[in-house]
């Protein structure tokens, strides 16, 4: 099985309210999602003209590998500024739901299926590759999706982007439309789905199993709301739940994370899925012993994968386990058992005052302090690293 992933962080990820790129920022993680292998890039809207052009112009004129899209209403005039950009593919987004139609273009169905005709067909007509973008395909009468889809694939559509504009799809449901679409009218489809009610990246991994081909992510899950599917979720999620890897390299993860939170000025929560500081910090007794001895135990994939650290933390929830292994790895000390369970209870106590685990030194002047009160050598430490907690 075969899935493109089109990452629309420029896109979609930048339309998130008040996050604006600067164009060096656009090129930059154009080309890091480039090098990670992501398949097709959604650079921005030529339509908007200026800077948003200038962006998309510079990020197609460095020849990629990625395939770029860029984003139109489907109006003549916005698909001549993408030719304009020399792109090979454009998305043409309309709404499909009636109440889109009704209270938001306050037009006809008929009205949208001569729209995107016409507009499919003049995009056609100059070599483009066109993915036609059912705006709230979700809320759509289904019937009507099923005729929408018809017209853009007789029209020349090369796929069509179901669009969960809202949010408000749930795997199952998810699964069940696109079957029927795949089935009734045989074009290939892409997943974009909203994290309204948190399911972007679930009911995305639903529409591929039901035979999507394309699936539209954002870096973080930038997006209007609440967000778009996040491009690790996606990715991670097929290769370890769905077993479909999709060639990227995971091992950049962290790092295009990393960028688009400062570029985007969206810090990275700490227990952000795949990429976040803490997805491979230990702290609980049990969990720990269980992570030192084989991490399998409690870690679904490996940091490495991901360009992740393993942390294990000392904190109110540690065991004695942890502090042998910390004093012994870490430190190079083999601390006696007595030792280890007299550092815990001292640091369980400072964890608790403090709210929060220990930093490295903080554990050293425990045991220091130990050491004195007891009148015992202090043997040579190996300086604690810059272990972060
Ligand atoms: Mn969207």
């Amino acid at each position: 099985m075969v899935v493109f992933i089109d990452d629309t962080t420029l896109r979609d990820g930048e339309q998130t309210a008040g996050v604006v790129f600067t164009n060096e920022e656009k090129v930059q993680i154009a080309r890091l999602l480039d090098e990670i292998g992501v398949h097709q890039i959604e650079a921005g809207i030529p339509a908007m003209g200026g800077d948003e052009m200038e962006a998309i112009k510079a990020i197609i004129a460095l020849g990629l590998r990625s395939s770029i899209i860029t984003w139109n209403r489907p109006v003549l005039a916005d698909i001549d500024a993408s030719l304009q950009c020399d792109t090979k593919a454009v998305a043409l987004s309309i709404s499909v739901s009636d109440i889109h139609i009704q209270h938001k273009l306050r037009q006809s169905r008929e009205w949208v299926l001569q729209n995107i005709k016409k507009a499919t067909k003049y995009a056609k007509s100059h070599d483009l590759y066109v993915s036609v973008n059912a705006e709230d395909a979700s809320r759509a009468d289904p019937d009507f999706l099923i005729q929408f889809a018809q017209t853009a694939r007789e029209a020349g559509a090369d796929r069509l982007r179901f669009c969960d504009t809202v949010g408000v799809l749930e795997p199952f449901r998810a699964y069940e439309a696109i079957c029927r679409l795949i089935e009734e009218v045989g074009i290939d489809i892409e997943m974009h789905t909203h994290n309204d009610f948190g399911m972007a990246t679930a009911n995305a991994l639903a529409g591929i199993r039901a035979g999507a081909k394309w699936v539209n992510t954002t870096v973080n899950g930038l997006g209007e709301r609440a967000g778009n599917a996040s491009l690790a979720e996606v990715v991670m999620a097929l290769k370890h739940i769905e077993n479909i890897d999709v060639g990227i390299d995971t091992t950049r993860l962290r790092t295009i994370s990393k960028y688009v939170a400062q570029a985007s000025q969206r810090p990275l929560p700490v227990s952000q899925a795949i990429t976040g500081d803490n997805i491979f910090a230990h702290e609980s007794g049990i969990h720990a012993d269980g992570v030192l001895k084989y991490p399998p135990t409690y870690e679904a994939f490996s940091p490495e994968e991901v360009g992740l650290e393993r942390q294990i933390l000392v904190g109110k929830h540690s065991g004695s386990h942890t502090i042998l292994f910390k004093f012994a790895n870490e430190f190079g000390i083999q601390l006696p058992e007595d030792i280890a369970k007299e550092i815990l209870a001292r640091a369980r106590a400072m964890a608790l005052i403090r709210k929060r685990a220990l930093f490295d030194k903080e554990l050293v002047l425990i045991y220091q302090e130990i050491c004195k009160e007891r009148c015992l050598d202090l043997p040579p430490l190996k300086m604690p690293g810059s272990s972060h907690n």
